[in-house]
């Protein structure tokens, strides 16, 4: 059975994106099939792995809406173990349409069932909001890995997003843990970014991950490319930097993966 993983944060720009597509991709580039699936109306993950979602004939709206079995959604990406669930603009609207339905939080969770038994990871990019895809999302998932970007007011929002969390796990999915706090977008030469990381370690402790992501240009870039920085710049810090955390997030879930090529090192 996969491990899903929710990568959430309501707050815009923190790095949900970057981290969803380079974790992803640093997961299936150690040969464990990874899913990933999109369900941000801006449908960044999609197009930074180079599938236009206007050509695409299912995405997650479909699934989410009409009812789509998830398998039918399902595009090859450029890597061998990895594979991704499309979004799409429509998406936009789906909030709303999917109101009245019975049992609207559990929605992808039902669906991510069909296909949890063909991946090691199953890795979700939340748009930046505490709606009701965010929820769906957290629903469906046995973890949830929270970017927080090295800036100014860093810590600002994550206690409604923590809450929320709370709340998902009184009502509808009590074995949802924190994956880990990952510190985005730090730059060692700054005073900032210092603060900021021995802030959010004050506050999280030992759930902030080791590995560190690093600003770095070519993980900006990349996406233009539709590819992770892994195909575009495999030297490039920001790779190594999400390598380093595939490989710390395959080491603290390796009761799962006993054969890991990671684990046995
Ligand atoms: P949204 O809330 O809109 O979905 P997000 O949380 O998904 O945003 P990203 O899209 O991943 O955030 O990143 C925001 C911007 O910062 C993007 O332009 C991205 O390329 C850039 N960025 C993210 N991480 C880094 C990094 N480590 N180094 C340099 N640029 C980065
Ligand atoms: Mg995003």
């Amino acid at each position: 059975m996969g491990k899903v993983i929710s990568i959430a944060n309501q707050k815009g720009g923190v790095g949900k994106t970057t981290s969803a597509i380079n974790l992803a991709a640093s997961l299936a580039a150690i040969e464990h099939s990874t899913l990933i699936i999109d369900i941000d109306p801006q449908n960044n993950t999609t197009s930074g792995l180079g599938i236009e979602s206007k050509s695409v004939e299912n995405s997650i709206y479909e699934v989410m809406v009409d009812g789509v079995n998830m398998s039918e959604t399902i595009c090859k990406t450029e890597l061998d173990f990895l594979d991704l669930v499309p979004s799409h603009i429509n998406l936009v609207g789906a909030e709303i349409e999917m109101v009245d339905r019975n049992q609207r939080e559990r929605i992808l969770a039902k669906a991510v069932e069909e296909v949890k038994g063909d991946y090691d990871f199953i890795i979700i990019d939340c748009p930046p909001s505490l709606g009701l895809l965010t929820i769906n999302s957290l629903t469906a998932s046995d973890s949830v890995l929270i970017p927080v970007q090295c800036e100014y007011f860093a810590l600002e929002g994550l206690g409604q997003l923590l809450n929320t969390i709370k709340i998902v796990r009184q009502h509808m999915n009590p074995d949802l843990d924190i994956e880990g706090v990952l510190l985005t977008m730090y730059d060692s030469r700054t005073r900032l970014s210092n603060q900021v990381a021995d802030e959010v370690k004050r506050y999280f402790d030992d759930r902030v991950f080791k590995s560190v992501i690093s600003r770095n240009v070519r993980l900006a870039e990349a996406p233009s490319f539709g590819k992770p920085a892994i195909l575009y710049d495999a030297s490039s810090v920001g790779a190594k930097n999400y390598l380093s955390l595939a490989r710390e997030i395959i080491q603290q879930n390796k009761k799962m993966f006993k054969d890991s090529p990671v684990v046995a090192e």
